[in-house]
């Protein structure tokens, strides 16, 4: 019977959730969506050493942020619960038990300082079938001493048994059969007595079985883990039940070779992170893709993209589309190079496609920041504004640099600009042009333009300088979208003020 898809993003709370993190996130969601199935939210905390406040709440709020819905989760509940590992402790007690009981698994009571020890007396020392039995452990001590030892309140740990010699099949839908031999597999340590908490591997496997995970899609660096956790599979009885695996490519630093960092984001200036971080315990902020003012689509789009294509060159695809299109066999098995303009670039056509109102209504805080009160302004014209502009944007924070000339006069004129276009005469042809402006019944762009260009080629002035310095007056330098369209949202006084100011202010060297 084909079971129903269930998915499972499993963090462990350590930290703010990388950018890579989140891919996997997105794949998982878009494979368990796609196929009709269940995407599980698994909190992986039973390393209490690592374990940093605010971390999970990050990882909320970021999934979020990001439309990553989740159907079983801490916060979501479900019926395979608890969905936090540390709450989890009497089922993997209990598996633990089951495990030892049939052999599987062993109790080691070796201290730091004997595995030091014996690290420092064989080279390439491995804890396994050659090395176990001149260990301290329940296979090579008698029973009523392994039982006196534990009631004695020694610290334990238990050891899988691996038996050597066999080969282990990991079935990943990337890399096709991964067949590694048991020999160069350690008998991992499953549980530590110590803390009464599993460790990753065993935790991970019981949960994934009892969770009825279907597919395991996480990042390439769990790749080396995967026979343990077929043998484990195994060892339980549930081999039936294996899911299938999906190792993801790494993500790449964007120049050279390598695994992308924190440091390759700092160096080069863009967040590794979805959401600002502040780290608890060096008051460290570490910037988030939020906060630099990307939006969630455009973020979702690209990391898409890092790693899987769908089979043409799409690039712009919301997030029904990538569910609908996403596809194992077009990810790529090598690793994706993190090209962050690339990033920029999709948040410009996200920002593009978004209706004026809407990318008006994202202005305002901008322009409250630099002094601006936005309840001055109509609606209207900050719409109008925006649509002007947004062609030159990456960032909505890029509006305030493209259309502060539409809120503030200009308060300097560009001094390269002033070389090349005003000179002796300019005034005298600005006033002249004051004149012509003031004498239009209608001073719309469409009616205001024939009207100016026909006074300067009546006049045989020079257009490129006389519209530049016209421009210059009014917006401060030679930039800035179509010059009437400027003056019609500005209006006849406005203008007219403004060339005035310039005149008065404008002094060529
Ligand atoms: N807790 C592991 C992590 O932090 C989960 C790995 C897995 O998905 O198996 O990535």
């Amino acid at each position: 019977m084909q079971r129903k898809v269930r998915v499972r993003f499993a963090p462990s709370p350590t930290g703010p959730l990388h950018i890579g993190g989140v891919r996997t996130a997105l794949y998982n969601y878009l494979f368990a969506r796609q196929n009709g199935g269940d995407m599980i939210l698994r909190i992986e905390d039973t390393d209490s050493q690592r374990f940093v406040p605010g971390a999970e709440d990050y990882i909320n709020e970021a999934l979020a942020w990001l439309g990553i819905t989740i159907d079983e989760g801490v916060r979501e509940g479900g019926k395979y619960g608890p969905y936090k590992q540390s709450e989890r402790r009497d089922i993997y007690r209990e598996h633990v038990a089951k495990l030892l009981d049939a052999g599987r698994a062993y109790i080691a009571f070796d201290t730091p300082a004997e595995l030091e020890a014996a690290r420092a007396a064989t080279p390439n020392f491995q804890y396994d079938a050659s090395t176990r039995m001149s260990m301290r452990n329940s296979l090579s001590i008698p029973a009523d001493e392994v039982k006196r030892l534990i009631d004695a309140g020694e610290k334990y740990v238990v050891r899988f048994k691996i038996e050597p010699g066999r080969e282990v099949k990991v079935n990943d839908l990337l890399r096709g059969t991964v067949t590694i031999n048991s020999s160069i597999l350690d008998d991992k340590v499953l549980y530590k007595s110590a803390d009464d908490l599993p460790t990753y591997h065993l935790a991970n496997i019981v949960d994934d079985h009892l969770m009825e995970v279907t597919h395991v899609i996480r990042g390439e660096e769990w790749l080396p883990s995967a026979p343990l956790h077929v043998l484990l599979y195994e060892a339980f009885g549930w081999a039936d039940t294996m899911p299938a695996f999906v190792h993801l490519p790494l993500l790449l630093k964007p120049d050279g070779k390598g695994k992308l960092s924190k440091r390759d984001g700092d160096r080069l200036g863009f967040p590794v992170f979805p959401l600002e971080w502040h780290d608890p315990k060096s008051g460290e902020i570490s910037s988030g893709y939020r906060e630099r003012g990307y939006l969630p689509q455009a973020v979702v789009n690209f990391l898409a993209l890092l790693g899987w294509n769908p089979g043409d060159d799409t690039e712009i695809m919301s997030m029904e589309e990538l569910i609908e299109k996403f596809s194992f066999d077009h990810c790529s098995r090598s690793g994706a190079k993190f090209d962050f303009e690339k990033g920029k670039w999709f948040n410009h056509k996200y920002l593009q496609e978004m209706p004026d109102a809407e990318l008006a209504e994202l202005f305002k805080p901008v322009l409250r920041a630099h002094g601006v009160d936005p309840n001055a302004y109509d609606d209207s014209y900050i719409q109008r504004v925006v649509s002007l502009v947004k062609g030159r944007i990456n960032f909505v924070s890029d509006l305030w640099e493209q259309s502060r000339y539409f809120f503030v006069e200009p308060d300097s004129y560009d001094p390269k600009a002033v070389k090349k276009r005003w000179s002796e005469d300019t005034p005298r042809i600005m006033e002249e042009l004051i004149g012509v402006l003031e004498g239009l019944d209608d001073f719309s762009s469409a009616a205001a333009e024939p009207v100016v260009l026909g006074w300067i080629t009546d006049n045989g002035y020079h257009m490129g300088n006389v519209m530049n310095a016209f421009r210059l007056t009014v917006v401060g330098e030679c930039k800035g979208p179509h010059m009437f369209d400027i003056t019609e949202l500005l209006g006849v006084e406005e203008t007219v003020r403004r060339i005035r100011l310039g005149i008065d202010r404008i002094h060529p060297e």
